[in-house]
């Protein structure tokens, strides 16, 4: 294999990542540093966002999603503040943005590089477990431009019965 694959993570991304390596104690102040590690000022709406979406491990939230756990949690936010909230956390490297179709955005804690399978029909999106490989070619990049990232969602139906 003399093939070379170049994944280019922004730095905002490492820094999101590293972040997550050293998250430990309370959740709470661990969100303040996270925010703060990327040059977001923690606002109290940030803050009880960033904590639904960082508390619980890595997780798949649709904007919808998160606004009704938001709402479940008495969180008092509109549905664009978390639209606005989810994409500036994107912008800085917090999240990751995963395009299931035209009209489904998932937002993924997990900002490293990996793919997903999509299950139609229950709407859920999961994390393929060590899927460096699953690109056998990697298609030539145009002048003047690399390879960012490849996403791949494979879409799983159940068997017909
Ligand atoms: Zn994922």
């Amino acid at each position: 294999m003399t093939e070379t694959r170049t994944m280019i993570l922004s730095s905002a991304a490492e820094v999101a990542d590293l972040r997550r390596d050293v998250l430990n104690g309370c959740p709470w102040h661990d969100v303040k540093s996270m925010l703060r590690d990327v040059g977001l000022r923690p606002t109290r709406q940030r803050m009880a966002l960033g904590w639904i979406l960082f508390a619980k491990g890595d997780r798949h939230l649709t904007a919808e999603m998160l606004y009704e756990e938001a709402s479940k949690a008495k969180v008092p936010v509109s549905l664009a503040t978390v639209y606005n909230t989810l994409h500036q956390f994107t912008e800085v490297g917090l999240l990751r943005q995963v395009a299931v179709d035209g009209s489904k955005t998932y937002f993924d804690t997990n900002t490293t590089s990996h793919h997903h399978f999509f299950v139609e029909g229950d709407n859920a999106l999961v994390d393929i477990p060590g899927a460096e490989e699953i690109v056998g070619k990697m298609p030539a990049a145009p002048a003047g431009y690399e390879i960012a990232r490849i996403d791949v969602v494979v879409r799983l139906r159940r068997k017909g019965k």
